[in-house]
C-alpha cells in the first residue's frame, strides 16, 4: 500500500461565494504547490468545470513532470438539503451520472447580487461563459435516490460535512440512513482536528472517514496531511476504496 494525499473537495469559481481564482490552472498549482496526489472537483449541482480542471492538470504534468489525479464529482444537494459528494473515476462516468441528475436539477435563475457569478472556465483559464442556473438552489432528488443514481454509474457517494449542524445528513435527517450501505462519510477539517470521528463512532459503525477542505478559495486548498492507503495511485483505487 503507498500513501496518497488528497484533497476531496474542492469549487470552482463556477460554485456560489467561491473566489473568481479557483480557476482551473490555478486550483491545480495550488495542489500541487501543497503536494497533493489527488484532487476532486465538486461544485454544488454541476459538473461544468470538473473536465477543464482535469485537461489542466494533464498539460501541467506534461510541463513539470508532475502528476496530479483530478476526479470529477459534484455536491449535490438532495430535496432534504443534504450534501453529498458524488466522485467518479472518469468524466465519462460523471457525464452520464449529470444527465440523469439534471433531470432533478431546480430551475431557478442564479441572483448575482447574492450569490455572484458563476464562471465557465476553460482548460486555459479563459472564461467562457456564466452559468444562469441557481446552482446554490437544491435538487429534488431524495437522498436515498441520490444513492442508488451514484452507484449506478459506478460512483462514490459520499455524505458531505456530516458534523456539521446545517446541509449535513445528521443536522438534516438526524442519522446515517441504516438500510443504505454507506461505506465512506467527510469530516471537515475541523470537526477532524476535534476528534468528531472518535466521538461519534457509533453514528457510522460501518464508515471509514475522510476529511476535505471544502475549497472556495486557494489558500483553503488542503496541504499534504490527510492521506488514504492504497494499492496505486489512481482515480480507480480511489473510487474503489471509497465505495
Ligand atoms: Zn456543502
Ligand atoms: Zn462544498
Amino acid at each position: 500500500m503507498i500513501p496518497v494525499y488528497y484533497d476531496l473537495h474542492i469549487h470552482t469559481a463556477l460554485s456560489p461565494c467561491a473566489d473568481d481564482d479557483m480557476t482551473p490552472n490555478d486550483i491545480v498549482g495550488m495542489a500541487l504547490f501543497n503536494g497533493l496526489d489527488i484532487i476532486a472537483i465538486t461544485d454544488h449541482n454541476t459538473l461544468a468545470n470538473a473536465k477543464s480542471v482535469i485537461t489542466a492538470a494533464k498539460a501541467a504534468k506534461a510541463r513539470f513532470n508532475k502528476e496530479l489525479i483530478v476526479l470529477p464529482g459534484i455536491e449535490v444537494s438532495t430535496a432534504e438539503e443534504v450534501h453529498v459528494l458524488c466522485l467518479f473515476k472518469s468524466i465519462e462516468a460523471s457525464s452520464d451520472f449529470e444527465a440523469e441528475l439534471a433531470l432533478n436539477y431546480s430551475k431557478q435563475i442564479n441572483r448575482t447580487d447574492i450569490f455572484g457569478d458563476q464562471i465557465l472556465y476553460d482548460a486555459s483559464d479563459n472564461i467562457t461563459g456564466k452559468m444562469e442556473r441557481m446552482l446554490i438552489a437544491p435538487t429534488v432528488i431524495s437522498f436515498d435516490d441520490l444513492y442508488f443514481m451514484t452507484h449506478k454509474h459506478d460512483g462514490a457517494f459520499v455524505p458531505a460535512h456530516v458534523d456539521r449542524d446545517s446541509f449535513s445528513v445528521i443536522s438534516n435527517l438526524g442519522f446515517l440512513p441504516p438500510d443504505l450501505d454507506i461505506k465512506t462519510v467527510e469530516i471537515t477539517l475541523r470537526g477532524a482536528e476535534q476528534g468528531y470521528g472518535k466521538r461519534n463512532a457509533e453514528m457510522f459503525p460501518k464508515c471509514k472517514m475522510i476529511s476535505s477542505s471544502d475549497a472556495h478559495q486557494l489558500g483553503a486548498i488542503s496541504e499534504r496531511k490527510h492521506l488514504l492507503l492504497l494499492p496505486e495511485r489512481s482515480a480507480e483505487a480511489t473510487i474503489d476504496f471509497l465505495h
